[in-house]
């Protein structure tokens, strides 16, 4: 999912959104409930009519956004209280307000408000927070209104403890989801960790059902957490490192900053058909973060968010054709390509 933070995947249109093949798009419950308001979203038709994105969206709960706001916000066993970072004014989120800011908002798939646990954190800490995240998941549940074509979605906690993982699966599919995620994961634990606490996870969710791994990652995280079972990932690398003139390509990351690119006509990616690869040269996009023109952050944007849809493509027809280790071995194997030049 491309992260569409504001109502908008930034400095892509959302025909550009869809050109790259994207089918669903994240956005922040967190920040739309700020500004313009969920009340506002919902009295415009909704986000997918006020972002002119006709496919599904997910919105996440909030919880993680202002989990991060230290010292802003205060969590009580029924929900948590915040200042925003905007003007200072005081909100409050409830698992009960969540669902109904995210139904406001028009999600196809709502997540359950929990509490993101900080890393690190020890085994006791953990465990409360895990089971006060199950309580608000129960809550979450009761809350959101069961329609067709709109689904809700629970999130693993636990940390970095199989126990306490275990405990927050086997609560979460005794109340019943339409899919699942692992939360509290890319926070630091690093990614060996990370595969640790996916690869005990996975086989505790059905599976029947889609299994989401939150806030990740680099094309090595989603092949590595696809190899252990993970159907969807969000992240804001894609968007945010076109943004900052860094290119991930299929011979590897390219900074566009860089000099040595300053007269290489060739395209960014050989083997990438987006705009910015088919028609420009990788000068062309060097000069254009030189000069700071903001065609240069959304050429890179497109082409990233393009690699990661292809990389993404890439990986479902492999696993299909019963080849992925192969697959993700050739795929690691050409990322030291353009390195090693
Ligand atoms: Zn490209």
């Amino acid at each position: 999912m491309p992260v569409g933070t504001a109502g908008t995947v930034k400095a892509m249109t959302a025909d550009a959104v869809r050109a790259t093949g994207a089918k669903l798009v994240l956005g922040n419950t967190y920040h739309l409930m700020l500004r313009p308001g969920a009340e506002r979203v919902a009295r415009l038709g909704g986000l997918r009519a006020f972002m002119d994105w006709h496919g599904p969206v997910l919105t996440d709960s909030g919880g993680f956004q202002v989990m991060s706001l230290a010292g802003l916000r205060r969590l009580d066993q029924d929900g948590v209280t915040f200042r925003s970072h905007l003007d200072g004014s005081e909100h409050r989120l409830t698992p009960e307000r969540s669902i109904e800011i995210q139904r406001l908002l028009g999600a196809t798939i709502s997540m359950v408000l929990d509490e993101c646990t900080p890393f690190p954190a020890t085994e006791t800490e953990t465990q409360a927070s895990m089971q006060l995240s199950l309580r608000w998941a129960q809550r979450s549940k009761a809350a959101f209104t069961v329609r067709e074509g709109f689904a809700l979605f629970g999130i693993v906690q636990g940390g970095v403890f199989p126990a306490l993982r275990g405990e927050s699966a086997g609560g979460l599919t005794a109340i019943g989801f339409d899919g699942y995620a692992i939360g509290g994961l890319a926070v630091g634990e690093g990614q060996e960790k990370m595969f640790e606490v996916v690869e005990h996870t996975v086989p505790l969710l059905p599976a029947g059902q889609p299994r989401y791994l939150m806030g990740v990652g680099t094309p090595d995280d989603l092949i590595g957490a696809v190899a252990r079972g993970v159907d969807m990932f969000d992240c804001v690398i894609p968007t945010r490192a076109g943004r900052t003139a860094r290119a991930y390509t299929s011979e590897g990351i390219f900074n566009l900053r860089n000099a040595r690119f300053g007269e290489d006509a060739r395209p960014l990616d050989p083997a990438c058909d987006c705009p910015g690869c088919a028609r420009h040269s990788r000068a062309y996009l060097h000069h254009l973060f030189r000069c700071s023109e903001m065609l240069g952050p959304m050429l890179l944007t497109w082409h990233n968010l393009h690699y990661y849809q292809a990389l993404m493509r890439g990986l479902r027809a492999a696993i299909i054709e019963g080849r992925l280790g192969a697959h993700a071995e050739m795929l690691r194997a050409a990322w030291h390509v353009g390195e090693a030049e």
